[in-house]
């Protein structure tokens, strides 16, 4: 099983990055991407998995909250990262309307040049969408042929969204927001209409703890070892195995990032 989403550059993991790691290991997660959210952290990221070469990877990229700090010179960066081994997609790239950090027009502007640079370098892309759904395929329909794949991380849309995106090609990334039995209650409606081949599993640690972890850590910090919980849930959601699930989900990370040491 695959963790395609840690923050592992966030400073909640300042002080021991190589027990998490090592935790995620015992916990039989067999890789990790580490997010990229601006040109700091990319870099940071790309050196971390540079640390875990053949375990983890990492994404470059500018985050919408951050889409104001977009300018040439990100650009330059990001670019420079794509040349490391280590950077397996163009992102984390997208709109979110719900925190509206930064205006629609600065993300739109971001998020499309970060998908030429993609289409440019030839790189996957790694997808934010929050309540933006419209905008957000408006954007990035033109680029997906010119892609070579991508996914919508932390799918928290409706039924109709998730058939357009769907549609539209792209891999869908779940986390445990799909445990949650209030807010998650629609998700995990449509996790049996997930092709089994366009599902990629993520706990976007150290956010999004599982809401039904047992036992619940003191710190409320969530982490990558904690993915073979979200594993469970979304198998019996689907009414899989999870063992089966989990391989599955490995091999679609593999496919989409173009991964092959193990
Ligand atoms: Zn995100």
């Amino acid at each position: 099983m695959f963790d395609i989403g840690v923050n592992l550059t966030s400073t909640q993991f300042a002080k021991d990055r190589d027990k998490v790691v090592k935790r995620a290991v015992d916990a039989g997660v067999t890789g990790i991407l580490i997010t990229g959210t601006n040109a700091l952290e990319s870099q940071q990221a790309q050196s971390l998995a540079k640390r875990r070469s053949g375990y983890c990877w990492s994404t470059a990229g500018v985050h919408p909250h951050h889409a104001s700090e977009w300018s040439a010179e990100t650009a330059a960066t990001l670019r420079r990262l794509a040349e490391s081994p280590e950077v397996a997609a163009i992102g984390e790239c997208g709109l979110d309307f719900n925190r509206n950090i930064c205006g629609p027009e600065q993300q739109a502007y971001a998020f499309n040049a970060q998908l030429e640079l993609a289409a440019d370098l030839q790189l996957p892309v790694f997808l934010h969408c929050r309540e933006a759904h419209d905008r957000f395929l408006a954007i990035l329909t033109p680029w997906l042929p010119k892609l070579p794949g991508a996914v919508v991380h932390c799918f928290t849309g409706t039924k109709a969204e998730l058939e357009a995106c769907l549609a539209a090609g792209l891999y869908i990334g779940i986390t445990g927001w799909v445990c949650d039995e209030r807010r998650g209650l629609e998700l995990r409606e449509l996790m049996p209409l997930i092709p089994a081949d366009r599902l990629l599993l993520e706990t976007d640690a150290p956010y999004l703890l599982p809401r039904d972890m047992r036992p619940r850590p003191a710190s409320r910090r969530n982490e990558p070892c904690f993915l073979p919980h979200i594993v469970e849930q979304v198998a019996l959601l689907r009414g899989e195995e999870a063992a089966t699930l989990g391989q599955q989900c490995d091999s679609n990370a593999r496919a989409l990032f173009r991964l092959n040491a193990q």
